[in-house]
């Protein structure tokens, strides 16, 4: 049984479409995929209508959270989307990315970069915009060769000329929340240190101590050493550990399926989420 537990589709800033993202899921091999958007469950619908025979879809988000100023990002899993605290939250991160994209135009103009708000909005398409979009039209317009060139200091990495921060919202309370919800949290690739800082080993023994269900462990941003780590962690702390290839469609060089998640690791996240609404094709491991 291949798992993969985090993927982007148009819905925020991956390149395609929730109902290509699960064709392509299937045709890769999948059994089971998770769409997991930045601050957005608006691609599900697409991916359920879309879901091809044998695939299990995992519905899911991945919420933008920061810790004592260090930005990081929560994997929620089935979790009821209509649940009004989680809902609220997820609509207030995903709505401030626009004023926060405009903010980046501004700073990039200040830069003598004749991006337009228009040209970053036709990109993104409707979708949670986010940085790679801003990369893609930095991309467009020539001033860097690809989307990952744009995350330097130059540009738009943590702390670049051009970077503004956007609102985040605590992981304490994000996990409050998804469990609210009656979801699973998964804290994302929690060392990949090439994104910028990341939080301590002890941020995540006070996130398990808080009702964190597991940690990413496989991920394109951790080397070997780094998993190695992380899998000791998460046995101290009896957190869950998954894999993902965190999939962007051709904005990022990782294929479906590139790193998976344990069987038993997926039916011990469905059997952990409340259920409480129908979930396609679920039935544990
Ligand atoms: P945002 O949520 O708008 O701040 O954008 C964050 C997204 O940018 C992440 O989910 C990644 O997809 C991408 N990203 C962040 N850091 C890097 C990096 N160093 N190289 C390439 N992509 C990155
Ligand atoms: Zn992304
Ligand atoms: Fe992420
Ligand atoms: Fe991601």
């Amino acid at each position: 049984m291949r798992i993969d537990l985090h993927t982007h589709s148009t819905a925020s800033d991956g390149t395609d479409a929730p109902a290509q993202l699960v064709r392509k899921a299937a045709a890769a091999g999948l059994d089971v995929v998770a769409l997991t958007d930045h601050d957005t469950t608006r691609g599900h619908a697409e991916a359920v209508a879309a879901l091809p025979e044998g695939l299990t879809l995992v519905t899911g988000a991945e919420l933008s959270c920061r810790l004592d100023g260090v930005s990081m990002h929560m994997l929620a899993y089935l979790f009821d989307p209509e649940e009004p605290a989680l809902l609220a939250e997820r609509e207030l991160v995903r709505d401030d990315r626009v004023p926060r994209a405009r903010a980046m135009v501004a700073k990039l103009n200040e830069l003598g970069v004749p991006v337009t708000w228009e040209q970053v909005a036709r990109i993104a398409g409707g979708g949670s915009v986010g940085r790679p979009h801003v990369a893609s039209a930095l991309v467009e317009l020539g001033v860097v060769p690809t989307v990952n060139d744009a995350f330097t200091q130059d540009w738009l990495a943590d702390g670049g000329r051009a970077h503004v921060e956007k609102h985040e919202t605590d992981p304490f309370e994000a996990i409050r929340l998804i469990k609210g919800a009656g979801g699973v949290a998964v804290f994302a690739h929690p060392a990949a240190v090439k994104r910028g800082r990341t939080v301590s080993e002890a941020a995540i023994a006070d996130l398990a101590a808080a009702g964190l269900d597991g940690i990413e462990v496989d991920h394109m941003d951790h080397d070997a050493d780094t998993r190695t780590r992380l899998r000791g962690t998460a046995r101290e702390l009896g957190l869950l550990v998954t894999g993902s290839s965190d999939y962007h469609g051709s904005r990022k060089t990782c294929v479906l399926g590139e790193y998976t998640t344990d069987p038993e690791v997926y039916g011990e996240i469905t059997r952990r989420a409340f259920g409480a609404f129908p979930v396609p094709g679920a039935g544990g491991a």
